[in-house]
């Protein structure tokens, strides 16, 4: 009997905690896990988002980088994170290009998280090192067809899309360079400013300041249409890479299991950051382009996941590269 009544009071505190914990939410700083090097595109857009979101939550969204494998590392440990609103994860396409990549996945995204929304489209743009022997696309191709074994291209490793942008470019100009890969493109970059490798593809949310700069060779964007960060800039579709697209588009999870009043609450904070003008500037003029208004919703992430993962597995089986 006693023991019964101990029982009974240990859970009635037990659950009037957890309702003290989500009615607070958030009570404590918010941990934003971003999978790739700290100042490269991802980790740009998460700490732009973050510091808005810092605002509307009243307290402090904590970007913590967690490196390796293409962004599986971050993506595994945010599966396996306590779903107590206090750990979130934003990831790009490689959210959806991993279960086709890596052989034994640890993690599952359709089944070990829950979605907050989709947050910016992101270009890439095609680079190369400035010293590269080449003055515009056309160049860089005979350049590159006939000195294939001598040439490498970065990336952030497979998952990155880096390395997925790379894959399409080998597959366009029928050749296979030799892959560099790092724990995300703010290394790449740095070793493409150092003559240090040649080619990279990567995100405008890095790349335009390096290119307004004039610090790399810039060959083309990688969507359909000109963007408007980049007016004078040619597609590489245009340039006769034809139908060549890759858009970086960004979701927010959170750990299975995390509350759905906290999810909501996240939401929110997400569309409020999305609108607040420095975000909308800052964003704008690294050529991101807020998602669309139907895809801010869990549901949106979670639907435009799973087609993405359909789309690009049989794109991956083509280009023939895994890992276990
Ligand atoms: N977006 C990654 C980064 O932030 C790299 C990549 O996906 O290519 O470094």
């Amino acid at each position: 009997m006693q023991f019964k009544r101990t029982l009974l009071a240990m859970l009635g505190l037990a659950m009037a905690a957890v309702a003290q914990a989500q009615g607070a939410w958030p009570s404590k700083p918010i941990t934003l896990v971003v999978p790739f090097a700290a100042g490269g595109p991802t980790d740009v857009v998460a700490r732009t988002l973050g510091a808005a979101m810092s605002k509307s939550l009243g307290q402090t969204v904590v970007v913590e980088n967690k490196l390796g494998a293409g962004g599986t590392v971050a993506a595994n440990y945010v599966a396996k994170a306590a779903p107590d609103g206090y750990t979130f994860f934003i990831h790009h396409n490689g959210m959806a290009t991993a279960p086709a990549l890596y052989r034994k996945l640890a993690f599952d995204p359709l089944k070990d998280f829950e979605y907050v929304s989709m947050a910016v489209d992101v270009p890439m743009t095609l680079l190369a090192r400035k010293d590269f022997p080449a003055k515009n696309l056309q160049e860089l191709v005979a350049y590159v067809k006939a000195n294939a074994d001598k040439i490498n291209l970065a990336n952030a490793g497979l998952g990155a899309v880096s390395q997925l942008c790379g894959m399409m470019l080998e597959n366009a100009m029928g050749v296979k360079l030799t892959a560099v890969p790092f724990q995300g493109t703010a290394p790449a970059m740095n070793a493409l400013l150092g003559g240090q490798v040649d080619i990279l593809c990567d995100q405008t949310t890095q790349t335009i300041p390096q290119i307004k700069a004039g610090n790399v060779k810039f060959f083309g964007v990688t969507t359909k249409n000109r963007i408007k960060a980049l007016p004078d800039a040619p597609t590489l579709h245009e340039q006769g890479l034809k139908d060549f697209e890759v858009i970086v588009w960004h979701g927010i999870y959170a750990p299975k299991g995390t509350p759905k009043g906290v999810i909501e609450k996240m939401n929110a904070a997400v569309r409020t950051a999305l609108k607040d003008p420095d975000v909308m500037k800052r964003m704008a003029d690294l050529g991101a382009e807020i998602s669309a208004d139907k895809q801010l919703s869990p549901e949106g992430l979670q639907s435009w996941l799973k087609a993405e993962i359909d789309k690009w597995g049989p794109v991956i089986k083509a280009g023939g590269k895994f890992a276990d």
